[in-house]
């Protein structure tokens, strides 16, 4: 592991001048992805800016237009049993209580699970060439092992997907990424937050060079009545998803007034459609309008040698987290889980 100096923030402005002394300078929040990169040689960091001693208050703020402001140096866990959050946002703790261990989200911050990087094998493994970790030198993805690769959004350079649970609920959500950097502060819609890779894998994010995550701002509309977050995965926990539903329902009697979709483990970034979104607006809440949206979210979907059963997995998933969504009482802590016999 190389060597790295370590110097602590104590305010946003610390933080970024940290950052600014050394081309090679990161933050490091609950360290939880970064450490382990430090740690294979994967990322190189010359110097770490620690960001937990970084002063906000309050950790979640009820603003006046009616959002709630998050700070982004608040634990995974903090954020998910906040009263608030529970309260408007519950899709966004049950999205959060999805992922990773108790461990896990009482380090993780909600900073480093926006950054996250992907859980693609051959990222995490040296010995192999990859596109993410070295630009131009190849993606043994795409005609490897690569069922737990993406489906949507790909490109000949890669088809890692982005692994986080909380970012599926954010982009459901139309959260707001609040960001301050050496040329100021500036707001990022969370669909234009993440990239898709193209010919620049490398890049998983907009953030610019020194930027820092300072908070997440939720929009008033919280779907609290009607939602739903299903993660398919190997095994019912401590496991990254193959596929995950982020499904929100604002309902009017039968029929649905707004809905929100949001699809994880399936791209290199939370995946939305307007377009099927849109298509259930006015319509009844059935599992004939939930595959139908379904088939427009899929429209375009590529399989790889290994990974074609995630276009099915993915309609399917859609249509019970519509189910899921009409009745939340069924997916509180303590209820029932959901059988699985239509999938
Ligand atoms: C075994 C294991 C299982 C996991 N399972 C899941 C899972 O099922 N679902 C899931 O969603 N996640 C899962 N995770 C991932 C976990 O959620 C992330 O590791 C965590 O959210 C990262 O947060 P952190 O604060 O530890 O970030 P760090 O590791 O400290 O940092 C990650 C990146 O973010 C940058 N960074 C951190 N904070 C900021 C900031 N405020 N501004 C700018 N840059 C910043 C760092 O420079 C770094 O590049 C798992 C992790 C592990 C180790």
């Amino acid at each position: 592991m190389h060597n790295f100096f370590y110097t602590r923030a104590n305010s946003i402005e610390e933080a970024i001048d940290g950052i600014r002394v050394d081309s090679a300078a990161k933050y490091v929040a609950g360290g939880t992805n970064l450490i382990d990169l430090l740690k294979y040689n994967i990322e190189r960091a010359d110097v770490l800016v620690d960001v937990n001693h970084v002063e906000v208050f309050p950790d979640a703020e009820q603003m006046a237009d009616g959002c709630l402001r998050l700070s982004a140096f608040m634990t995974n866990a903090d954020t998910a049993y906040h009263p608030l959050v529970e309260k408007k946002y519950p899709l966004l703790s049950e999205a959060i209580l999805a992922g990773a261990s108790a461990q896990i989200r009482n380090m993780a911050t909600n900073g480093g699970n926006l950054l996250q990087r992907t859980r693609c094998y051959y990222f995490y493994d040296p010995a192999m060439p990859c596109n993410k970790r070295e630009p131009g030198s190849g993606c043994p993805a795409l005609n490897g092992y690569n069922r737990m690769m993406a489906i949507l959004g790909t490109s000949s350079e890669c088809i890692a997907v982005f692994p986080s649970d909380m970012c599926v609920a954010l982009a459901a959500l139309g959260a707001v990424v609040e960001v301050e950097g050496p040329s100021g502060q500036r707001h990022i819609p969370f669909s234009e937050f993440h990239r898709l890779p193209g010919r620049t894998p490398h890049l998983d994010n907009n953030l610019e060079a020194g930027e820092i995550i300072t908070a997440i701002c939720l929009p008033p509309e919280g779907f609290s009545r009607n939602y739903a977050y299903l993660k398919l995965r190997d095994r019912n926990s401590y496991a990254f998803a193959l596929v995950s539903v982020a499904l929100a329902l604002e309902m009017d009697g039968e029929c649905i007034r707004e809905a929100r979709i949001a699809l994880g483990g399936v791209a290199h970034k939370p995946w939305r459609v307007p377009d099927a979104e849109d298509f259930l607006q006015g319509r009844e809440a059935t599992p004939g309008n939930f595959a139908a949206a379904a088939d427009l979210i899929l429209q375009g979907a590529q399989a790889f040698e290994h990974n074609g059963f995630k276009i099915e997995l993915a309609k399917k998933a859609i249509v019970r987290a519509g189910k899921m969504a009409l009745h939340p009482e069924t997916h509180l802590p303590g209820a029932q889980p959901p059988s699985f016999e239509n999938l």
